[in-house]
């Protein structure tokens, strides 16, 4: 799979995310009224939508996602287990470190970390 496309939309994420701080740090020089509450709530119907579509991009590039909260949350490579004799990969979720392991032991190659 070509990786270059994929850093860009990493890299779109990273602006939006850039920008809705941006945007955030505006709204706090607002005076307490109705437009701040307009501003507040646009920001994080944006910051939902973000999470959404990374979500929605994830699931396209086939990662797991953990329903633990809504957006789901993309889940990443934290090791593997022999199951049957094979390698299993498992994924951890960076929000409830919850692992596709089920509860079994695995053998961990990477923390999960910000
Ligand atoms: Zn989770």
């Amino acid at each position: 799979m070509d990786v270059q496309w994929m850093q860009d939309v990493k890299n779109a994420f990273d602006l939006v995310r850039l920008a809705l701080g941006t945007a955030s740090d505006v709204k706090a020089l607002l005076p307490d009224g109705p437009q701040r509450q307009a501003a507040t709530a646009a920001i994080e119907n944006a910051e939902n939508q973000t999470k959404i579509a990374e979500a929605s991009i994830a699931k396209a590039l086939g990662y797991e996602l953990c329903k633990c909260s809504f957006p789901p949350t993309p889940m990443l490579t934290v090791g593997h287990r022999m199951t049957a004799g094979k390698p299993v990969i498992v994924f951890e979720c960076s929000k409830c470190s919850i692992t596709t392991a089920g509860g079994f032991s695995f053998t961990r190659t990477k923390s999960n970390g910000p």
